[in-house]
């Protein structure tokens, strides 16, 4: 019987994803994916502390299945992972790294962006927000079951 996504961890943690922030380590990672949010919503994301401009890298080779401007994550980016069985979303980015476009396909460490504080992210607590999907047999970018990206870098027990 499987619960609360642990198969999905570990297929993941197998993949060796990149951490999507250069420069930061495991150790340095805080869980917050249980925190509560504005209006009675959990986190369900892991967010990495960085000085703003900091690259925010792809954590794995896969297409950038969109491009979105949204009211709480800013500026983002949502990417497929090569099998289009996971979406990752970078949010509150600074900017895109340039020439970014949907479509692409991004190399596992290829720069995307850079951290920043877009969206509903205190402008002097610039991080990255990164999420990680299931997606359904429909394949919709902004749909998805989430799994907490903390526990696929740290080998907590699952
Ligand atoms: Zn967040």
């Amino acid at each position: 019987m499987v619960t609360n996504g642990a198969d999905d961890v570990l297929r993941l943690r197998e993949r060796a994803l990149t951490l999507p922030v250069s420069a930061v380590s495991p150790a340095q990672l805080t869980d917050s994916f249980t925190q509560s949010r504005t209006g009675g919503t959990t986190h369900e994301a892991l967010d990495i502390m960085a000085p703003r401009g900091t690259p925010v890298l792809a954590v794995e080779d896969g297409r950038v299945a969109k491009l979105f401007l949204s009211k709480a994550g800013g500026i983002t980016l949502y990417q497929f992972d090569p099998n289009a069985e996971y979406v990752y979303y970078y949010a509150h980015l600074d900017r895109y790294a340039e020439g970014i476009r949907e479509g692409d396909t991004l190399l596992k460490g290829q720069v995307v962006g850079y951290v920043g504080s877009t969206g509903n992210a205190s402008a002097d607590a610039p991080h990255l927000h990164f999420a990680v999907s299931r997606l359904g047999p429909e394949r919709q970018w902004w749909r998805g079951t989430p799994i907490n990206p903390f526990l696929i870098w740290r080998n907590a027990k699952l």
